[in-house]
């Protein structure tokens, strides 16, 4: 322990779409102490995914104190705090009382398909693509802030009168741990901003006509800041008042930068509940022929804007949840691990997991989930494996899609892949990962890279860290699978794979 006070960490607030997490980071990167809870996933109906944003706000106090109660780690040795977060999750609530208006709507929900459908009948699916790089789907937050006007009694006379703020989960936690209703800080940054179907790429500014299109009264808005900054300061107990609260990138954006990946041609896949490529551009935006989404990757106070390209794919550890909540197939996520490897390969069995839809490079929208090539002989060790193989084959989809926009303009195909996220402790399916791509798979000592780069963002902006070469040199390689299955068989089972996908498509009336 320092004799001092000199600050020696970094805290991050993770707000997960399973969990939230509050992770203590020292000058080199490494985890400290974590404090972790989950909250409920309440789903009310087919297609509905709600979370209680005031559970959500206990659970961040909550882990906070667990985090600053281990080792020497307290609120007088802690430099900044960072925050990162499910994205798109939408909260509307009450600027005077503090109260949200109606649960979040988390990124998974299908709602507002119809209202989404609605307004592709002027222009298509890639009506507002060219301003906020994303096709119009019900994943991103505005349509889910148009139902809450539409849906909820009073609520849109509220916003209009200016009472009611919008947020997602970075933005409710700010404002929040900023002193809430007496004088919390409303505002998000860059790169979950980028997420609404709201912000223009490049001007970084909410768009007027978009908030037209979806009827959203501009009052509700967070201010758009950059993603490493000083915001405000701690204020809600005295755990943590007086920090600086200085870091805030959306849940990829934070993973991509907390690997290190910072330039053009850089990139990490993140295995949580849904798989998320991204790869970075640099300052140019680039729009994909091939079904990635164009998204803010970082911007460091008055730098410049860093843009990536992102494969979202919608259901990966859901995946096993699924296999382990609603077929009880097994007791927890660990253990499909052992269920697949009691086979020798899937038996023939694929399952493409499209619950609601088929996101990245797909777009499908009446996609639903698929079980195909059944017969006598599967048995449960079949199913775990083809689960756990569903999520490699849908990474390689997106890797195709990458690589061929990258080929597109000139770059040079990814050579291998810079992993994270709660799946990765998978082995088997790291190396049918490595396997099925063909090129190289590796996982870094820091696992939590999502709260790693919230907690980069945040002590860079108070010289905690002094530039992006220091994290670099802190990002330390801990295992790598090296593709192993002979060409003709991957292709083989690419094949079937890709007719799989075919078959779960056109599947809503
Ligand atoms: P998120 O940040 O999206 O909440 P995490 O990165 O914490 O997700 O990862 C949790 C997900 O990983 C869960 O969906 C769980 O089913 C899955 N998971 C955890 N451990 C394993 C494992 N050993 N094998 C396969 N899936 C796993």
């Amino acid at each position: 322990m320092s004799a001092s006070n000199t600050p020696q960490y970094v805290i991050a607030i993770d707000q997960g779409t399973t969990s939230t997490r509050a992770i203590v980071f020292d000058h080199d990167g490494s985890v400290v102490s974590v404090g972790q809870k989950e909250h409920e996933q309440i789903m009310p109906q087919a297609g509905h995914v709600e979370h209680d944003a005031v559970q959500i706000w206990q659970n961040v106090q909550e882990v906070i104190g667990t985090a600053l109660g281990r080792g020497d780690v307290t609120d007088r040795n802690i430099a900044a705090i960072g925050i990162t977060n499910q994205r798109e999750t939408t909260v509307v609530w009450d600027r005077h009382t503090g109260v949200p208006v109606y649960n979040a709507i988390v990124w998974q929900d299908t709602r507002t398909q119809a209202m989404v459908d609605r307004l592709a009948e002027d222009g298509g699916a890639d009506r507002f693509k060219a301003i906020t790089g994303l096709p119009l789907t019900s994943y991103f937050s505005a349509s889910k802030i148009a139902w809450i006007l539409d849906n909820v009694e009073g609520a849109r006379a509220r916003a209009e009168a200016g009472d009611l703020l919008f947020g997602t989960t970075d933005c409710w936690v700010l404002w929040n741990l900023t002193g809430g209703a007496d004088g919390g800080v409303h505002l998000t940054d860059v790169t979950n901003a980028s997420r609404t179907l709201l912000m223009d790429l490049t001007t970084l500014a909410w768009r007027d006509d978009l908030l037209a299109a979806f009827n959203i009264p501009r009052s509700m808005m967070p201010e758009i800041r950059s993603s490493s900054e000083v915001y405000g300061e701690a204020e809600y107990s005295s755990l943590l008042r007086g920090t600086p609260i200085a870091g805030i990138l959306g849940d990829q954006q934070a993973a991509t930068f907390g690997q290190a990946a910072f330039g053009p041609g850089e990139s990490k896949n993140t295995y949580g509940t849904g798989c998320f490529l991204m790869f970075q551009t640099g300052e140019e935006i680039v729009h994909s022929a091939n079904g990635l989404i164009t998204t803010v990757g970082y911007k460091l106070g008055d730098g410049p804007t860093h843009y990536a390209l992102e494969g979202s794919i919608a259901v990966a550890g859901s995946l096993i949840q699924w296999l382990r909540d609603q077929l009880g197939l097994i007791h927890s996520a660990s253990e499909v691990e052992k269920l697949a490897r009691s086979v020798p390969d899937n038996g023939g069995i694929y399952v493409v997991p499209a619950f609601s839809g088929l996101f990245a490079p797909y777009w499908r929208p009446d996609a639903r989930g698929a079980i195909v090539g059944l017969t006598r002989y599967s048995n449960r060790g079949h199913f775990a494996r083809a689960a756990l193989e569903a999520v490699a084959f849908q990474t390689r989809d997106v890797l195709d899609a990458v690589n061929a926009d990258v080929s597109a303009s000139g770059g040079v195909p990814l050579t291998e892949l810079r992993v994270d996220g709660g799946m990765v402790a998978n082995e088997m399916l790291m190396q049918f990962q490595a396997d099925v791509l063909g090129v190289p798979v590796v996982r870094p000592v820091v696992a939590e890279t999502t709260a790693l780069g919230a907690a980069y963002a945040a002590g860079l902006a108070v010289g905690f860290w002094s530039g992006l070469e220091e994290l670099r040199a802190n990002w330390r390689e801990d295992h790598r699978w090296s593709p192993s299955l002979a060409a003709d068989e991957r292709d083989r089972q690419l094949r079937l794979w890709r007719k799989a996908v075919t078959k779960s498509m056109d599947w809503i009336d």
